[in-house]
């Protein structure tokens, strides 16, 4: 990114060589991220993150198919705001019908009732990969199955903005026709993500303008963002499968650790196929505020449940979905990553312990 940053900073829309060379990292990030997802590059639609990924998804699908096919959208309880509060809007504005499938207590998604959920007017089906508070996956090629089965013009959006570098992330494999990326989950910059549009899933575009992204994202190109994101999906890629190995011992250390010493506490979606990074607790009899603020001032940097942007620990939609109570149970979310140590998650688990414990 520094070289695009520093000094070639042309406008990729010119001609000139200037131009060209930032045209031409543009095209070879698409080419590696398409290699990555096991798509064609212009699938690929750049976007400013999974907000805009999530928005383009729902709102542009609505919006070019909803007069031909219907505006039923089906979503499930545990979709991150992006996709959540985007489809109620619509729903609130009259531009679309929602119907919100449940989670089990374990969160996971039964693939029959989201496609029980799927009328003959459904034009999309949103339904999350993986979950950002309690990491549940979700089985997306059973649903898209199941989906087709009851509508075959419905079409099929998934979230995958937690998922990549954490668990395989093959478009054909999923069966998808739209799919959500944001740089920063995986180490890339902020403000960078795109959208997997299946060739021929057209979309109404959300931003008019200059026709850049083949007319479906006008506004000039953000070439580090770009080039960062390429760079960074190829990075986890490379080593996802020794990556999912060390992260998953580090969290069921981390688990065992705090199950051992802290009897309150149990872990969300025990049970289910999850994201090797997530452990998120619930700690019976607790107050997530006291935990955090404990946390925080012990060097321990999680969070509870999903905050919103003023920081402050907002009550979860999730936690609700999967049968507790937020005001009994507290719930925090452990995240690990590539510079997580062993010795750093043994130190985190007795300082959540004690915190657990002398409130
Ligand atoms: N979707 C999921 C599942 C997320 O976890 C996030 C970010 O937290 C988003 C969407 C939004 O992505 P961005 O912050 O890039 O807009």
């Amino acid at each position: 990114m520094l070289p695009l940053l520093r000094s070639a900073w042309a406008n990729p829309s010119s001609g000139h060589a200037g131009g060209r060379a930032a045209r031409a990292a543009i095209d070879a990030s698409r080419d590696r991220l398409a290699a990555v997802l096991g798509c064609e590059p212009r699938e690929l639609i750049f976007t400013s993150g999974g907000t805009e990924s999530d928005n383009l998804a729902l709102r542009g699908t609505v919006q070019r198919w909803g007069a031909e096919r219907g505006r039923h959208i089906v979503i499930s309880a545990i979709e991150h705001e992006a996709v959540l509060a985007t489809a109620m809007v619509m729903a609130e504005c009259g531009e679309a019908t929602l119907s919100v499938v449940e989670c089990d207590g374990s969160g996971v998604v039964d693939p029959e009732a989201v496609a029980a959920a799927v009328r003959d007017d459904t034009v999309l089906v949103s339904v999350m990969l993986a979950n950002n508070e309690i990491g549940t996956v979700q089985d997306l090629a059973t649903i898209s199955a199941a989906v087709r089965r009851r509508n075959a013009r419905t079409l099929v959006h998934t979230d995958a903005v937690q998922a990549l570098g954490r668990m395989p992330v093959n478009v054909a494999d999923l069966g998808v026709d739209l799919l959500s990326l944001s740089a920063h989950k995986f180490y890339g910059p902020k403000g960078s993500g795109l959208l997997y549009a299946r060739w021929g899933t057209h979309l109404r575009p959300q931003a008019e303008g200059g026709g850049q992204e083949r007319g479906r994202r006008s506004g000039t190109e953000n070439v580090p963002g770009i080039v960062g994101l390429a760079t960074a999906a190829h990075l986890v890629e490379s080593d996802r499968t020794i990556e999912i190995d060390r992260l998953t011992r580090m969290r069921d250390q981390l688990e065992t650790l705090v199950l051992a010493g802290a009897p309150n506490v149990r872990i969300a979606g025990l049970a289910a196929n999850r994201l090797p990074n997530i452990a998120t607790l619930l700690v019976d009899g607790a107050s997530i505020d006291a935990l955090l603020t404990a946390l925080d001032l012990a060097g321990v940097e999680v969070s509870g449940g999903s905050a919103c942007s003023s920081g402050a620990v907002r009550e979860s939609h999730v936690i609700v979905a999967i049968g507790e109570n937020p005001r009994t149970t507290a719930m925090l979310r452990c995240s690990l990553g590539r510079m997580t140590t062993a010795n750093e998650v043994t130190q985190a688990a007795a300082r959540i312990v004690t915190a657990i414990k002398f409130p």
